[in-house]
């Protein structure tokens, strides 16, 4: 290990912005910020090497380290005149986590670390605010002994509301028949007096006593070396496990841990600290955008505990556009009473300062950024500096303006948008016409309709969604141990908190939809009670709502409704075709849908697919009037049985595809012949056998007989694909006559088709003879009949390990192969795709596999199949088409590996086309930057 700790301060960094892996994207930033000029509070940060080192040796810090913290130490103390452990001047510091990618709020903080009862009155004394530096260490105490020592916070709850009550008594307010939110109303923090501070320090000393047997440390060099451990500790805690699966963060990573001198947002009027964007994260808006509370500390912004106000007035002439060019005008909804309270109207001077350190860094980094500041006495702090999480929507705006602006290029704004994230944008929204009861209204955290029954608390929303429940999540706000709720739940609405609370910043993360800081609501004992104002925002009533009730969120317009309201498709931006016109460009992999019907053809269309990659002609099976037939074909005792019910199955057939084709007029269309075992078609209970028997005039007992004959031990593996034609051909002749007439009609109408029959499950090459040979005779047939031939192509699934071996022999036969890998990943690795549910999880978990192989392409096992039958099939065929139809060609990293395959196209479920299609472009271009840079771009 080279070095343990990189310092920064006044001007001089050892790291810089490409640190990030070692030094955390914080301490980059820092170090960056730093180098920059901007002021920034001197420290330094210990690398993730030294985090690994620590897990590696047992939870030990490596050798040498504490001397290194102690040289640290003493740079600090020279820089600022000050002394860590003095009460004359004492240096207080942030222990802050900070990894390679950002995990708002998964790890630990601790502010104003080095105090005892000696130096609090030293602070006192400097800075002429006893209660100020009460109040700073009462609260060190809180989140020390939280965070290192392990006493829940909730330990603290009473000796607080004591506090609260004792300033309530010399107030002179009647705090007898308040509960504890009212009372925090009544007698918030900046009310808490010097005496009632004091004697909260000494009850949570007690409390800490009684709690772990020993005394609160006392000892400024054991707290910080207990904080540093404890922020390492906090990598591998719940949730930031919870967090590091969601967004697939590998373990060893590690996290750096910062080292900052304190400065102090809770100094009086003229101090502050906030959070802010150099656009708007929600709408990706080029304004400079954020929230800011007076006189107040650290994360008490993001813990949504008080509502923020804005950074800047709305009206005109207010506000600032980003990296510093002309306004773009359009601020989100603001009033008389935000603008007042705004960092622009009450400290013009920082906000200014603060605009154009905004404007320097999104310029210098290139990319929205993420900021956190403290103004101390009027003077402006930078804290952070981070690349700003973005919805889905936002991400694409940003990225499309910022190459028009000529900050980035076009190749570059493809690679900004994560393909996972645009799922966002084509998430339905509320349907403006439907009749609807607006409950109340709070902050358009984040996009997308969403409705649920209403849960109170994180567990019981996973309970219920586990159960198939749709389920929003209702908090007073969240915190980071709700977040296994806030995955479970379709979505989340908080009374407190504002845009950049823990519950906005998560559910943006999620694509979930989020209202935050709602105010009209309160929630208390299992219950929301929600005041309801008229439009001049006066009170006229309340109304309580449950557990178990229905409500909808609107998270694009901050409304909340009762009940469900019903919604419409999204609809995509102008930004958003922009994008996926470059992605479209630069893309060497083709686009298909999977669709069975004209209705899903049309959607893929419409999303750009470029043909359908997969039409699964059994679905079409089971509409109402035509799966009698098929219960007739299937309980037929011979082939002319058979045959009399297919022929009432034909028309059927044939009108599905003619309007199949016509969505798709001069695409490709790929059907595949009939593939489950035809068990599956059977009523599944007796009620519905009884009902069939009376239908069909067969008796109820002769259908038992047939449905068990019928029934296999391992259905997957038994009489399906094309040995369902094997056995019984005049299925396949049927469905091969309706595609076939289906095209004639279609061709006949002026709209070109270009239909291709795939045969499912086929592993030897006499199947896909037998199988070709019966296509191609009902295709002269039918010709013959209509007087006009189409092309159409031949092909097969690649299912079957023995398929894809023997793909050699199936190109002689097959034009196309496309790769079911959802078969051929349950083939491959023998595991049913239907019972790996119950185990893949523990899998996953145990890292046997690095994600789930059927959402996921299995790389080195089933990616190596399809290589093997790419070359074998190409050898014998040359230009011989290779498609992916599993779930897999939605997935953007196995789209990424499909590129690098050689494959020509990956066809994925409508609403995944376009995040296909940006997937697609960003692995040629990932592939291209693999193979040498270029001349020009
Ligand atoms: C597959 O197996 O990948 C496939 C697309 O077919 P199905 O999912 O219908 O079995
Ligand atoms: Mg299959």
């Amino acid at each position: 290990m080279a070095r343990s700790i990189y310092f920064f301060g006044a001007g001089q960094a050892d790291g810089d912005a490409q640190q990030k892996d070692l030094l955390g994207g914080k301490g980059a930033g820092l170090a960056e910020m730093t180098r920059l000029g901007i002021p920034v509070p001197p420290g330094f940060t210990l690398t993730t090497e030294v985090c690994n080192a620590y897990y590696a040796a047992g939870k030990v810090l490596p050798a040498g380290v504490e001397d290194e913290i102690e040289a640290a130490i003493g740079r600090l103390e020279s820089l600022l005149g000050a002394r860590f452990g003095s009460p004359e001047a004492p240096l207080l510091v942030s222990v802050r986590s900070g990894a390679r990618a950002s995990m708002p709020g998964m790890m630990d903080t601790i502010l104003n670390l080095g105090m005892n009862d000696e130096i609090a009155a030293g602070l006192a004394r400097r800075t002429g605010s006893e209660r100020f530096a009460l109040d700073a260490y009462r609260r060190f105490i809180l989140t020390y002994s939280d965070i290192v020592l392990g006493v829940p916070r909730d330990r603290f709850e009473e000796a607080l509301g004591r506090a609260r009550r004792d300033a309530a008594a010399r107030l002179g307010v009647d705090a007898t028949r308040l509960n504890a939110a009212e009372l925090e109303r009544k007698v918030p923090d900046s009310l808490l007096d010097p005496a009632s501070l004091a004697a909260l320090v000494q009850r949570q000393k007690e409390i800490v006593l009684g709690a772990t047997g020993s005394p609160f440390p006392d000892d400024p060099r054991a707290q910080l070396g207990g904080a540093i451990r404890a922020v390492f500790d906090s990598w591998n805690n719940h949730r930031a496990q919870v967090y590091r699966k969601m967004h697939d963060i590998p373990e060893a990573w590690g996290t750096a841990c910062n080292v900052q001198a304190m400065v102090f947002g809770n100094l009086g009027d003229d101090s502050g600290t906030g959070v802010a964007f150099t656009r708007d994260p929600s709408t990706g808006e080029r304004r400079f955008y954020g929230e800011w509370l007076p006189n107040a500390q650290g994360e008490d912004v993001v813990a949504g505990v008080r509502t923020p106000h804005p950074l800047s007035r709305s009206g005109p002439g207010g506000g600032a556009t980003s990296g510093g060019g002309a306004t773009s005008g359009g601020v989100a909804t603001s009033d008389d009473a935000d603008d007042a309270s705004s960092l622009e109207a009450r400290m013009p001077e920082a906000y200014a300062q603060l605009v154009a350190v905004q404007a320097r860094l999104e310029q210098h980094f290139r990319d929205m950024q993420d900021l956190e500041f403290t103004i101390q006495r009027g003077e402006l702090f930078l804290l952070q500096c981070r690349t700003g999480k973005r919805t889905g929507r936002a991400a694409v705006r940003i990225a499309v303006e910022m190459a028009r602006e000529g900050l980035i290029s076009q190749r570059e704004a493809i690679l900004r948008v994560d393909p996972g994230s645009i799922d966002q944008l084509l998430h339905p929204s509320i349907d403006e016409g439907a009749p609807k009861r607006l409950l109340a209204r709070g902050l358009p955290a984040s996009p997308g309709a969403a409705t649920g029954q209403v849960v109170f608390s994180a567990d019981e929303a996973e309970r219920r969604a586990g159960q198939g429940k749709a389920v929003i999540l209702v908090r007073s706000e969240t915190s980071p141990e709700d977040i296994h709720g806030m995955k479970a739940a379709r979505g989340v609405l908080t009374a407190r908190g504002g845009m950049t609370s823990h519950a906005a910043v998560v559910a943006r993360g999620m694509g979930k939809s989020c209202v935050a800081g709602c105010s009209a609501i309160s929630v208390s004992q299992g219950q929301m009670a929600v005041t309801i104002y008229d439009e001049h925002g006066h009170a006229t009533g309340s109304i309580t709502v449950k557990a178990g009730d229905l409500i909808t969120l609107d998270g694009g317009t901050g409304r909340v409704y009762l009940g469900a309201v019903p919604t419409v498709p999204a609809a995509l931006s102008g930004e958003f075709e922009e994008l996926i016109g470059w992605a479209d460009a630069v893309r060497r992999l083709r686009v298909r849908s999977n669709a069975d019907t004209p209705h899903d053809a049309r959607t893929a269309r419409n999303f750009g697919a470029e043909g359908i990659g997969l039409c699964r002609t059994e679905h079409m099976f089971f509409d109402e009037e035509r799966i009698h037939a098929v219960r007739e074909m299937i309980l037929a005792d011979g082939e002319a049985g058979r045959r009399r019910a297919l022929a009432k199955l034909l028309p059927f057939q044939r009108g599905d595809f003619v309007g199949v084709f016509r969505e798709m007029a001069g695409l490709p269309v790929t059907i595949r012949l009939l593939d489950p075992p035809l068990h599956e078609f059977l009523p599944q209970d007796e009620a519905q056998l009884e009902q069939l028997s009376r239908s069909v005039g067969v008796s109820a007992k002769e259908l038992r007989r047939k449905s068990q004959e019928l029934a296999e031990y391992n259905p997957m593996l038994g009489h399906r694909g094309c040995r369902l034609a094997i056995t019984s051909p005049e299925i396949y002749e049927m469905q091969a006559r309706a595609i076939l007439e289906a095209a004639c009609e279609v061709a006949a109408a002026g709209i070109e088709v270009e239909p291709e029959i795939m045969i499912p499950l086929s592993m030897t090459r006499r199947e896909l003879a037998i199988t070709r040979a019966l296509v191609e005779g009902v295709a002269e047939q039918v010709f013959a009949e209509k007087g006009r031939r189409v092309d159409v192509r031949f092909g097969t699934m690649i299912e079957l390990p023995r398929a894809a071996i023997m793909a050699g022999e199936l190109a002689e036969e097959a034009e196309f192969f496309s790769f079911g890998t959802n078969d051929l990943t349950q083939t491959t690795l023998g595991i049913s795709r239907d019972d790996a549910g119950r185990f893949l999880g523990a899998y996953v978990e145990a890292g046997i596999f690095a994600k789930d192989p059927f959402q996921s392409l299995d790389v080195p096992g089933v990616g190596a199949l399809i290589e093997l039958a790419r070359d074998r099939g190409r050898a014998a065929r040359p230009g011989l088409k290779l498609g992916i139809c599993g779930e897999h060609g939605g997935d953007p990293s196995s789209i990424g590996y499909f590129e690098r395959a050689g494959l020509d196209y990956v066809s994925c479920s409508p609403f995944r086309v376009p995040v296909a299609r940006l997937a697609a472009a960003q692995a040629a271009l990932t592939a291209e930057s693999a193979r040498g840079p270029r001349a020009t771009d």
